[in-house]
């Protein structure tokens, strides 16, 4: 399948996944906050009602008739305005009340001897303090569990909304990837037609203007270089719809063997320069002898044209280009280097997309259709390599194949 479509499959899964997981989140945050709080809000109901009047009577009469009922779980004391303690029912309030001396009726929670309570306390009318407190630890416990249990819970469901997202998102761009795939193979039969059309047409120029140049007039040698130069031009573009057509369906051979990759290296610029003819570009170079590679020799020679023809392209009148060729133990160094535009930083990371071109029109004019640098890449790739760019706009740019040896 596509790199592409393969990427979006797991934006997609990842897409999904994240937000159930956000979703699943404010989800038990809700239902934890909402259940801890009509907890909460019982329990102080609970301590504001032992706090009355009325409760703390009874609490202190019974108290005073000790094991008739078990106190332990609402505690009570009185304390005098210097905060002695004059009257309890259980030692454990001690701790939760020390140098509290509120004016008003004040609810707190607090924990003492790895207990939780829920503390209230009020000034008494006759001058003193009243503190009443309840045992809240089991009701702590249980909503402890509950927040265990939720996230328990969103963990499972979130591992299940994994597979489920992995395989909605199959079914989802199921149509794109058939569209895709329909359009793929148009692209391949439709170059694949033209090619053969377009070298009759090709070789039928050459041989019109080598036969019949004396008898044409010149309007007529010129609509004939002009048609020649477009059948060029639509060959080149038909050649490499039909490369990315298959890089994508994995039928590009890469045929590998030994080879001298400084020959191949120089032959190129020497066909290039001559390419430039009487142009007044500079083209140099600086190739060490005797690289022996292992690669695609007509990818590599394809590829080291792709960056000389970019340089040549995009260069100002009397720019120049420099080519340089070395070799460490490890890895094989090509630089194409040019004086000419430059590019932004911006693009520097998008010029390897298909079909991007930074200047749109100068690039169409110049015959290209931002399809080179995807074919490079490919190449570079298949060969275990990357590519690096160095450029600012307005000055030039330098291009760094790494290729491993
Ligand atoms: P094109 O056929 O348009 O040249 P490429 O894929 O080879 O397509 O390049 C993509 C785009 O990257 C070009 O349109 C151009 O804007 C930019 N580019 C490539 N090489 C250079 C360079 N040496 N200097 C400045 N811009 C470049």
């Amino acid at each position: 399948m596509n790199e592409m479509i393969k990427k979006t499959k797991k934006r997609l899964m990842w897409l999904f996944t994240v937000l159930t997981m956000l979703l699943l989140l404010l989800f038990i945050t809700i239902a934890y906050l909402t259940v801890s709080k009509s907890v909460l809000n019982d329990q102080k109901d609970k301590v504001t009602q032992l706090i009355s009047d009325e409760s703390l009577g009874r609490m202190i009469h019974e108290a005073s008739e000790p094991r008739e009922r078990d106190f332990s779980n609402n505690l009570f004391a009185i304390a005098t305005e210097g905060g002695e303690i004059v009257n309890k029912n259980n030692s454990n309030i001690d701790g939760l009340i020390k140098d509290w001396n509120p004016d008003s009726l004040e609810i707190k929670e607090k924990d003492h001897e790895d207990r939780d309570y829920l503390v209230a306390a009020r000034p008494l009318e006759q001058a003193g303090y009243a503190y009443t407190a309840i045992d809240i630890t089991q009701q702590k416990d249980v909503l402890h569990r509950l927040l265990i249990v939720l996230l328990l819970l969103a963990c499972l469901f979130t591992f299940a909304t994994m597979g489920l997202s992995f395989y909605m998102a199959g079914r989802s761009i199921g149509p794109i990837v058939q569209s895709v795939r329909r359009q793929r193979e148009f692209v391949n039969d439709a170059s694949h037609e033209l090619r053969t059309p377009l070298s009759i047409l090709s070789a039928g120029f050459e041989v019109l203007e080598e036969e019949e140049k004396r008898t044409m007039s010149a309007f007529s040698q010129e609509t004939v270089e002009d048609m020649r130069g477009e059948v060029k031009r639509m060959s080149s573009l038909v050649n490499d719809l039909l490369f990315l057509a298959r890089t994508d369906s994995e039928k590009v051979s890469i045929e590998k063997k030994t080879f001298n990759l400084s020959d191949v290296a120089k032959r190129s610029v020497r066909s290039f320069s001559t390419l430039l003819g009487e142009t007044s570009l500079t083209l140099t170079s600086d190739i060490q002898e005797n690289i022996s590679f292992f690669g695609d020799k007509e990818k590599i020679r394809q590829l080291i044209f792709i960056f000389l023809d970019n340089a040549w392209k995009y260069n100002n009148i009397n720019g120049s280009i420099h080519v340089q060729l070395t070799a460490s133990s490890q890895t094989i160094h090509l630089v194409v280097e040019d004086s000419g535009i430059g590019i932004d930083a911006e693009d520097q990371m998008k010029i390897f997309e298909r079909f991007y071109r930074v200047d749109q029109s100068r690039s169409r004019s110049l015959g290209g259709n931002g399809i080179g640098l995807s074919i490079a890449d490919y190449i570079v790739k298949a060969h275990g390599g990357k590519i690096e760019v160095v450029s600012k706009a307005g000055q030039g740019a330098r291009f760094t194949i790494l290729i491993p040896t």
